[in-house]
């Protein structure tokens, strides 16, 4: 199954909108983050892990953030997708990259 960006958002708006508050979710952004330090640091050796597949346990703590990212976005009825392109072209240009996001979708949808 495959998920956009703004399906996300709408779906994490239907669910927080009214009630959560940006300071709560990026809370919860934090605790996530750091569940992710965690798993990183196991990986590297630098913590011992508890025997759970460590890629799995990346796999849903990068969710977990992403989650509570996109959340804070719904609530506040920021277009996480025009955010992304135009962060990305910023950088692109602001850094000497040869492509951006943009391009890089154009030139793979032609393909
Ligand atoms: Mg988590």
């Amino acid at each position: 199954m495959q998920i956009s960006i703004e399906q996300l958002q709408a779906y994490l708006q239907d669910r927080y909108k009214g009630w959560a508050t940006e300071q709560g979710l990026f809370m919860k952004l934090a605790e996530e983050l750091g569940e992710i330090a965690e798993v990183l640091n196991c990986r590297a050796g630098m913590k011992a892990a508890d025997g759970e597949d460590l890629q799995t346990q990346l796999a849903y703590e990068l969710a977990d953030a992403l989650h509570y990212i996109t959340a804070i976005a719904a609530i506040n009825n920021i277009d996480l997708t025009d955010a992304i392109f135009e962060k990305d072209k910023t950088a692109s240009a602001k850094y000497g990259h040869d492509t951006n996001l943009a391009l890089f979708i154009s030139r793979n949808a032609a393909k």
